[in-house]
C-alpha cells in the first residue's frame, strides 16, 4: 500500500499497524494479503414499512476470518457505517480473539440508521428484518457467524435477534448461541453488559502491577489517585470510568460526551454524570463541573490515563500533537490512527491497543456461547458442593487449632462462587494471560517498540500456528 497525504481510511490504518507486526514476523507478502484479506462481506438492503411509508435500510456483515469457527463480532447501528469500516472492525474481531485465546474467527456487522429516529416497535421490526436476511444468506447461526452487541445495540436487539432466528431454525438445539451479550433471562451470561468495561479496568490494574511499564510510561507506581480522562460514557466507557472512580481510586477529571466535556480536577462521580444523562439526555447543566461544548478539547486535558472509549479515529494527526497524557487504553475500536499512532509514539506516549484494551466483551461472549452449548449456567453443580467443604474446613480448623474462627473467615471460606465470580475471575485471568503475552514480545523482540506492534506479533503468531496446522499453506 502506497502512503499519501490523504487521511487513511479505517482498514487502510488498521493494515499499515498490522504490517509492522509483519515485517517484525518477516511474513511473506503473499502470507501477509491473506491474514488481512476480509474473506466475504455481504451488503443487504431491506425493505420496512414505517409509518405507512416503506423505508429501504442498507446493512453489512463482514467475515474476515473463519479459520475457527463461529466467527464472532458485534452488531453495529449508526448512522455512519460502511463497508470500510465494517471490514476494519472485522479484521480488528480476528486479532482481538487470537490476543485473549478466544477460539473464534472474525467477523462484525453494520446497519446504517439512526436509532433515535424510530419507536421501540419500529425498532423491533427493523431488527428482526435483518436477521432474517443475514440468517438467511448463511451470516448469522451459533456453528458459523455469531453477533454481538456494540455502539447502538444491545440485549434488546440481540434478544429480539435471537428469537427471530429461533422461529426460522425451532429445530437447532443451540439457537440460544446464535447471538451473544443477550439478557440473562434469555440465555445470557451474567457479567456481559459491564463485560468490556471491566476488561479494560482488569488491564488497567495488570499494567499498575508491571512496576517497569508504569515507569517507562513515566508514571509513579499505583493506580489510586491517577488521573483520568475519558471519552465517551455509553456502556464501555460508563463501566470503566465507575471502576476507577470507586474501586481504585482514580481521579476522572474530565468526561468527554458527544454534546461537550464535563470537567472537574477534584475528580467526576461517574455514577451522579451517568445519572444526570439518563435524565437530561445531555452532560449540560450537570453541576460541580465545568462545562465547554468544545468536547474534542477534552482530548487535550493533562491527565495520567486517557482511555478513548467512543468511536474510531478520534486522535489523528490534527491533534496527536496536542495529547497530554502518558498512557492510552484504547476502550473504542480504533480510536488512534496510524499516522497518530506514530506521532504518540514518537513523543513517548504509550498506547495499550484496542486489540487487547476491549477484549473483555468478546471474551465473556466467548463464556456465554459455552453456556448456551452446555445449556447450564456455570457454578450450578459445584456451588454448594464447594460451600459445603468450606464450612467442614473451617470446621476442622477449628478442631485442630481449638480457636473460634472471625467473622472475615467464615464469609470468605464458607463460600461458593457463583456465575457471575466465575465471569469476572475468567475474564480477570484472560486480560492478565494476554498482558504478559504481550509484554513478553514487547520486552524481547528488538524490532518490537510498541504493545500495538506486541498485540499483533502476539496474533499473527497464533493465527499462522492455526493456518499451518489446518494445512492452508
Ligand atoms: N462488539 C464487541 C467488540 O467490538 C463485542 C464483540 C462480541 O462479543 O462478539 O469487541
Amino acid at each position: 500500500m502506497e502512503k499519501n497525504n490523504k487521511s487513511l481510511s479505517f482498514s487502510e490504518s488498521v493494515n499499515y499497524m498490522v504490517d509492522r507486526a509483519l515485517s517484525v514476523l518477516n511474513v511473506d507478502p503473499g502470507t501477509s494479503n491473506s491474514i488481512k484479506t476480509c474473506n466475504s462481506t455481504i451488503k443487504v438492503s431491506f425493505p420496512v414499512e414505517i409509518n405507512g411509508k416503506i423505508e429501504v435500510f442498507t446493512g453489512w456483515r463482514s467475515v474476515h476470518s473463519d479459520h475457527r469457527l463461529p466467527s464472532k463480532g458485534g452488531i453495529r447501528f449508526a448512522p455512519i457505517v460502511n463497508e470500510d469500516e465494517v471490514e476494519a472492525l472485522a479484521s480488528l474481531m480476528t486479532y482481538k480473539c487470537a490476543i485473549v485465546d478466544v477460539p473464534f474467527g472474525g467477523s462484525k456487522g453494520g446497519l446504517l440508521i439512526d436509532p433515535s429516529k424510530y419507536t421501540r416497535d419500529d425498532m423491533q421490526r427493523i431488527t428482526r428484518r435483518f436477521a432474517r436476511e443475514l440468517i438467511r444468506k448463511g451470516y448469522l447461526s451459533p456453528a458459523t457467524n455469531v453477533p454481538a452487541p456494540d455502539m447502538g445495540t444491545g440485549e434488546r436487539e440481540m434478544a429480539w435477534i435471537t428469537d427471530t432466528y429461533k422461529q426460522l431454525h425451532p429445530e437447532d438445539i443451540n439457537y440460544l448461541g446464535c447471538v451473544t451479550g443477550k439478557p440473562v433471562a434469555h440465555g445470557g451470561i451474567r457479567g456481559r453488559t459491564e463485560a468490556t468495561g471491566r476488561g479494560v479496568v482488569y488491564a488497567i490494574r495488570e499494567f499498575f502491577r508491571n512496576a517497569d511499564d508504569v515507569q517507562s510510561a513515566g508514571l509513579k507506581p499505583g493506580l489510586g489517585g491517577k488521573t483520568v480522562v475519558i471519552q465517551g460514557l455509553g456502556n464501555v466507557g460508563y463501566y470503566a470510568a465507575k471502576l476507577l472512580d470507586e474501586e481504585d481510586g482514580c481521579k476522572i477529571i474530565a468526561i468527554i460526551e458527544r454534546d461537550g466535556v464535563l470537567i472537574n480536577e477534584e475528580g467526576l462521580r461517574v455514577e451522579d454524570v451517568r445519572k444526570h444523562i439518563n435524565e437530561h439526555k445531555t452532560i449540560k447543566g450537570f453541576p460541580d463541573a465545568k462545562f465547554s461544548e468544545d468536547g474534542a478539547s477534552g482530548l487535550e486535558i493533562e491527565c495520567d490515563i486517557l482511555i478513548p472509549a467512543a468511536m474510531e479515529a478520534q486522535i489523528t494527526k490534527e491533534n496527536a500533537d496536542k495529547i497530554k497524557t502518558k498512557v492510552i487504553f484504547e476502550a473504542a475500536n480504533g480510536p488512534v490512527t496510524f499516522e497518530a499512532d506514530d506521532i504518540l509514539h514518537q513523543r513517548g506516549i504509550m498506547i495499550f491497543p484496542d486489540a487487547y484494551v476491549n477484549a473483555g466483551g468478546v471474551t465473556v461472549s466467548y463464556f456465554e456461547w459455552v453456556r448456551n452449548l452446555a445449556h447450564i449456567r456455570f457454578g450450578r453443580m459445584e456451588r454448594r458442593h464447594d460451600e459445603m467443604r468450606g464450612a467442614h474446613m473451617l470446621q476442622a480448623l477449628e478442631t485442630l487449632t481449638g480457636k473460634q474462627s472471625e467473622a472475615w473467615m467464615q464469609k470468605e471460606l464458607v463460600y461458593g462462587a457463583d456465575e457471575l465470580d466465575l465471569v469476572r475471575s475468567g475474564l480477570d485471568d484472560t486480560m492478565r494471560n494476554s498482558y504478559q503475552q504481550l509484554k513478553e514480545v514487547y520486552s524481547t523482540n528488538d524490532d518490537v517498540h510498541d504493545f500495538r506492534t506486541a498485540a499483533y506479533v502476539v496474533a499473527i503468531q497464533k493465527l499462522m500456528r492455526s493456518y499451518i496446522d489446518i494445512g492452508i499453506y
